[in-house]
């Protein structure tokens, strides 16, 4: 075959590798990826804790499907990049949020919902390690990360606030089975991962791209961790989906069920659907709410 052929042979198999069955629409700005990202559902009744890294169970993924999340943000110099090259590629991707930056950075959150992705929430201050703290000052970071996710995203559209999912996910994957069953009770999922990213490392893109790409192939299935707070994810992202696409990689979206967020405002405590969009706080909640004893957004390096 001339090398021309070989050439548009070889980009044709890509494009057919690279959709679904019966998928005719690609992708705008990656024409050979698909133009949606598929739905994975969790069912968060009851709350499971998910992630083979830590769990015994995780979620219903395929051979080679892989969920991206972003943690720690939003950052208003990097995840907005992220944003726009996940829109170029259509890949869907779940953010854990930081509670003290959506408040900071209100408009960030409301634009993760409005491009469709999931929201999960990452405590309010980010303390590393969620097991030092009194089991009280722990549910009362989880509980404002929450709340101002909520907040952040009360003056959007119904269709963006409903982004927000009974998602939660520990600072540095420091669990503790009081807060699972405590989250459980609330119809919150916990979801930790299959594998990491070293995002957070002193590594460059190229270094993230080659350390995610053989955390992934050593699994072959599961959640991602990165961050958008990282210039060097941003940097390594867009090279990411192109190659775990044309190895045959299926990127997928982390959903719940159409009940969850029901299911999590219908306990008599709950985490999720205590602000209602008529009743969403004026005053920040910074403002609101007694300072934190345990602010340590400084050491917000997470994930090991
Ligand atoms: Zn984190």
């Amino acid at each position: 075959m001339k090398p021309v052929l070989a050439i548009v042979a070889f980009c044709a198999a890509l494009a057919c590798a690279s959709l679904p069955a019966g998928a005719v629409e690609t992708c705008p700005g990656d024409p050979t990826a698909p133009a949606d990202t598929p739905a994975i559902r969790i069912d968060t009744k009851g709350g499971p804790a998910l992630g083979a890294m830590q769990y015994p169970r995780t979620a219903p993924l395929a051979a080679k499907q892989v969920a991206f999340t972003f943690d720690d943000g939003p950052n208003p110099d990097t995840t907005p990049i992220i944003l726009d090259i996940l829109d170029r590629h259509c890949v869907k991707a779940t953010f854990f949020i930081i509670g003290i930056y959506a408040e900071r950075h209100p408009e960030i959150v409301r634009d993760i919902a409005a491009r469709g992705h999931t929201i999960g929430t990452h405590t309010w201050s980010h303390p590393n390690n969620l097991r030092h703290l009194s089991l009280a000052s722990a549910q009362r970071e989880i509980r404002r990360g929450f709340e101002a996710a909520e907040q952040a995203l009360a003056p959007a559209s119904e269709e963006s606030r409903l982004r927000l999912l009974p998602f939660f996910r520990f600072p540095g994957l420091n669990d503790s089975p009081a807060l699972i069953g405590w989250l459980g009770a609330r119809n919150i999922a916990t979801l930790s991962c299959e594998f990491g990213s070293d995002d957070w490392r002193q590594i460059g893109p190229a270094e993230v791209k080659r350390r995610t790409m053989r955390n992934i192939a050593s699994v072959g299935r599961g959640i991602l961790i990165m961050h958008d707070t990282k210039p060097r994810t941003a940097e390594a992202l867009s090279s990411l989906i192109v190659s775990l696409r044309q190895q045959g990689y299926e990127i997928v979206q982390l959903e719940a069920g159409d009940d969850a967020r029901e299911l999590a405002a219908a306990v008599p405590d709950p985490l999720l659907g205590a602000i209602r969009r008529a009743e969403a706080p004026s005053a920040p909640l910074s403002a609101a709410l007694a300072p934190l004893t345990n602010p340590s957004l400084e050491t917000a390096e997470s994930l090991r």
